[in-house]
């Protein structure tokens, strides 16, 4: 109950016990004593009135003035005349049945008696019968005009009081009570204030902050501050003892700089910094708190604007610092089959055309894969930044997605799973979509599909459906891989985002397929859609609408099946072409060597010209049947050069080669004089059916050499699918000097004895003896350079001492496989025909060590210290470490041990140079880099090489130093 009601309460109470006084002491005048009063008169006149009646005997008239009595007076019901013997003379109406025979003489209330005399006789009475003058019961209460009176002054004493008192303490408000310059100062403060009472209650506001609150300053006078929905940080209610004001109260202290949130619900939250000072009242006491709020809510969400964009920025950071890891990983995995094939190819290692071929279409994928890689680079690029297009062309879809399966039948082939490709319906020759994008889509989902499944198979399925109205290709992507969470399915389609970064580390990805594939798809009129079950694998459905089909052919699936195998054998196509004269323009040797490779396989005459001026000069003083021409080139670049020559008459077609592949440049080309256009990297099957189109060649197909392999190519659509891993083992030693050759030869050729042993080893159940040869081959294998056999050799150690029979068995089967793919130095392999092996002490270390000692590095190695005498103990003693850390070396080596590898290549690139060895900081350097990335081949020659530097070290005797002659060799065991 508010104060002010309680005061007009206690006002309109007063009046009330005054109107009570006032009556108990009868000043205000009793009602029903008046009307008695006025009755007894009336029945006086009446009597008076009577009794002159009487006496002249005239009741007639007196019975005729009752009645008007009667009429006239509301409160009188009935007159009568009673004679002394009680017979009524007169009477109205009705009176003899309202009169109540009386036992007493005195009058009652409602019945009136006042005799009437004749002489000094009573002759008779009067007899008047009045209303009762108060109702009985309720309805008499409600009727009692003093309950009325009190009601109404209490009633309307109460109304009035309060509207009165709320007039009245408006008037004395304490902030009207602040003199009007100060209430105008405080108004135009930015800052809200307010003045609270002990109990928070609001004493004073002045406009800002009300105008904060959508009040007016007075609507907040005497209203608790408590009630306004004051926030904390985290969004909870208050505490009273946390709001600051209250605490300034009752520790008398000032509260600076708390901040508060205050939220009112549909409405933004407001910030406040708030300051509480306590107010003095009397007696020393805190009567009050003035409080500052100053609105720092744009502050804050700027604050908060700033946070975000700051973790926006980190978490792009670090999504590019992974993107980066994860992209220099992709791209170093092609890079490393490329370079490692092409390694194999250069040495020579290669048995036959068939090989050659497989090693030569590995090394193409992978370069196309790459190629592939920067490409989504650029798109999602593109994508991202609005300047992606879409440029639709007849395609033929079996043919793309045979192609994609073509290339990722490598990866497929070499983790021995399988990929095939099912048309289950007829599907259209051609359907109008963007050639580049769906490779790119289709390609993308078998490339995860292959990568993300490590036994069983990746299907490709295509139909034609009809979807919303529109024939729609339906093709889809299932494997029996890793399968995807429930929960990721959805985030798996954002930018380099990846399902489960742990499993990604080990398949790698960049987290950017899907993400591009999805537009692309989206761009096309179509979506990606995927189900998937954790374990068991995937399925991703690409749906692309084809455009109008009604006038195309359909295939078969068959006739889709005998297609590709013709395409398979265009792998050993030959161009034949009409003998012509090309020359090709080109600065780069490569490119130039490339083409002409290409050509004069065809049979043509080639003749080069490093850049547009010589290209020119060529083409005016011979006759050319068609001239290739790159553009951008020093000296004279090829559209000046083009330009001139047609301007010069001449009209052999020119056909540009170049590596800008931006839309337009074509155009450009041709403006200048060129005939046609052809992009690097060089396609080599459009570029020889564009010189073929323009020389009038054919193409003439060899089947593949073995038959197994075309039964295999009739039974599956998929020319890779998964056979025996067959990648050549070489010796890292191989090729490089005679020696080496012949420790491998006769390491061969132990190991298909040891080989033997092991199968009767296995027969006895002998697992010591496996153990034993187990333990030989572990070290043999990497002393020559086949690192391959290290960690199977100590694995199968490991279970012929646990006596672990059937991995034992399945382990040496493993080595038979891996002995069938190593690559003899020699002509051939010589497994077959075991001879006299050499001795097992033969095939050391030592022996490596004294071989590796090559020709090359004869030179001996000494510090740049050594000729100062006091420094020779230091290098005997360095030395000395060395020979350790070497030893360390191998066995790291031996165990494919790369944290020992790169701890010793980081000692060695500190320490020599230090110690005046500079040749082998860059070796070390080399090694680091070789590790890191992986490349076995590389880090066993550095090894090599250090290997042979160390044994080449010479350290002058500190005595013989003048001298100059004697040395210490530093041998390394
Ligand atoms: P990337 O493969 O380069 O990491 P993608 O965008 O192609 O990037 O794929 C994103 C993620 O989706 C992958 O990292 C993987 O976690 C998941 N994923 C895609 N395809 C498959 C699949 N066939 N099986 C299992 N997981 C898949």
């Amino acid at each position: 109950m508010s104060t002010k009601f309680r005061v007009v309460f206690g006002l309109a109470g007063i009046i009330v016990s005054l109107v009570l006084m006032a009556v108990f002491f009868g000043f205000i005048p009793d009602r029903v004593e008046a009307i008695r009063t006025g009755r007894t008169n009336l029945a006086e006149t009446i009597a008076i009135h009577s009794t002159s009646m009487v006496m002249k005997n005239d009741l007639k008239s007196l019975s005729a003035d009752f009645n008007i009595l009667v009429e006239r007076n509301d409160d009188l019901i009935s007159l009568g005349l009673r004679q002394k013997g009680g017979q009524l003379v007169t009477a109205t109406t009705g009176h003899q049945d309202n009169w109540q025979t009386m036992e007493n003489e005195f009058s009652k209330e409602s019945q009136v008696r006042v005799p009437i005399w004749k002489g000094k006789n009573k002759w008779g009475e009067v007899e008047l019968y009045f209303k009762s003058v108060q109702e009985k019961g309720f309805l008499g209460l409600v009727h009692n005009p003093l309950l009325k009176l009190l009601i109404f002054m209490g009633l309307g004493g109460f109304i009035t009081f309060y509207f009165y008192l709320g007039r009245v303490l408006s008037l004395l408000d304490p902030s009207k009570a602040v003199p009007g310059r100060v209430r105008a100062a405080l108004d135009t403060m930015a800052e809200g204030l307010l003045v609270l009472d002990r109990k928070e209650q609001i004493v004073l506001a002045n406009k800002a902050f009300a105008k904060m609150l959508g009040k007016k300053t007075e609507e907040l006078v005497g209203f608790k501050a408590s009630q306004l929905p004051w926030r904390n940080a985290k969004g909870d209610k208050i505490d009273k003892i946390e709001r600051p004001w209250v605490k300034a109260i009752q520790n008398g202290v000032v509260q600076k700089n708390q901040s508060l949130y205050l939220s009112f619900p549909d409405q933004k939250t407001l910030i406040f910094n708030t300051n509480c000072s306590p107010v003095l009242g009397s007696e020393n006491k805190h009567a009050g708190v003035l409080v500052s709020f100053d609105d720092i809510t744009p502050l804050e969400e700027k604050k908060i604007e700033l946070r975000k964009s700051k973790e926006e920025a980190e978490s792009a950071n670090q999504a590019k610092s992974e993107f980066l890891a994860n992209m220099s990983h992709e791209i170093r995995t092609p890079m490393n089959a490329i370079l490692g094939f092409t390694e194999i190819l250069k040495r020579g290692f290669v048995k036959n055309e068939q090989d050659s071929l497989k090693y030569l279409n590995i090394i193409g994928s992978s370069g196309k894969n790459l190629l592939e890689l920067i490409n989504d680079i650029l798109d999602l690029s593109k994508v991202e930044s609005g300047q992606f297009e879409i440029e639709t062309d007849r395609v033929e879809p079996h043919r793309i997605i045979y192609e994609v399966i073509q290339m990722l039948g490598v990866k497929a082939h070499e983790k021995s799973i399988g990929l095939r490709f099912e048309p289950l319906s007829p599907l259209p020759q051609s359907i109008e979509t963007d050639p580049a994008r769906l490779r790119q889509i289709i390609f993308n989902l078998i490339g995860n599909a292959v990568k993300f499944t490590d036994t069983g198979e990746v299907t490709v399925t295509a139909q034609i459906q009809d979807l919303k109205g529109q024939p729609t290709i339906v093709i889809r992507v299932k494997d029996d891989g890793i399968g995807i969470a429930q929960d990721k399915l959805n985030t798996i389609f954002d930018p380099f985002t990846q399902a489960d970064s742990q499993i990604t580390k080990r398949f790698g990805g960049t987290g950017l397929g899907l993400a591009i594939s999805r537009k692309f798809a989206r761009a096309l009129g179509g979506d990606i859609t995927v189900t998937s079950e954790l374990n068991c694998g995937s399925c991703f459905t690409i749906q692309v609408p084809t455009g109008e089909l009604n006038s195309i052919t359909f295939l078969d699936p068959e006739e889709i099946i005998a297609i590709q195998q013709q395409a398979d054998n265009t792998m050993l196509s030959h161009w034949q072409i009409p003998e012509a004269r090309v020359l090709v323009v080109d600065d780069g040797v490569e490119n130039r060597e490339l083409v002409k490779f290409l050509l004069e396989d065809a049979g043509l005459t080639v003749e080069e010209a490093e850049n547009g001026k010589i290209g020119m000069e060529m083409a005016i003083a011979n006759t050319y049947q068609l001239i290739l021409m790159d553009v951008q080139m020093p000296v004279m670049d090829g559209f000046t050069a083009t330009k001139s020559l047609r301007q010069q008459g001449m009209d052999a077609p020119i056909i540009a080669l170049t590596a800008n592949a931006m839309k337009g440049f074509e155009q450009k080309c041709l403006d200048a004089g060129y005939t046609g256009y052809l992009s690097k990297p060089i396609d080599v099957d459009q570029f020889m059916a564009t010189v073929a189109d323009y020389l009038g060649g054919t193409i003439s197909h060899e089947k593949p050499a073995s038959s197994e392999e075309t039964e295999k190519a009739k039974s599956t659509i998929s020319p890779l699918a998964p056979r025996s891993n067959d990648t050549p083992i070489v010796s890292t030693l191989s090729g490089k000097n005679e020696k080496f050759d012949t420790l491998i030869r006769r390491f061969i050729l132990r190991l298909a004895e040891k080989l033997t042993a092991f199968d009767e080893a296995i027969e006895q159940e002998d697992m010591a003896e496996i153990a034993n040869l187990a333990h030989w081959l572990k070290g043999a294998g990497g002393t020559v350079g086949f690192n391959e056999f290290t960690k199977p050799a100590a694995q199968l150690e490991i279970f012929a001492k646990e006596g672990k029979r059937s991995e034992v068995i399945q382990a040496v089967a493993g080595l038979h496989a891996l002995v069938d793919r190593i690559v003899d130095p020699g002509e051939e392999t010589v497994l077959s025909t075991p001879e006299v092996a050499a001795s097992e002490s033969e095939i050391n270390t030592e022996e490596v060590a004294a071989a590796e000692r090559p020709e090359s590095v004869v030179k001996p190695v000494i510090s740049r210290l050594a000729d100062k005498p006091k420094f020779i103990p230091l290098l005997v003693r360095f030395s000395d470490t060395l020979t350790e850390k070497m030893e360390k070396m191998e066995q790291a080596l031996l165990q494919q041990d790369l944290s020992g590898l790169t701890d010793f290549a980081h000692w060695l690139k500190g320490s020599a140079g230090t110690m005046g060895y500079d040749d082998f900081t860059e070796l070390a350097v080399n090694l680091t880099e070789s590790i890191k990335n992986g490349q076995n081949l590389a880090t066993n020659e550095i090894a090599g090489q250090i290997r042979a530097m160390v044994a080449a070290i010479e350290i002058p005797e500190p005595a013989a130093t003048s001298a100059g002659q004697q040395s210490k060799n530093i041998e390394h065991k």
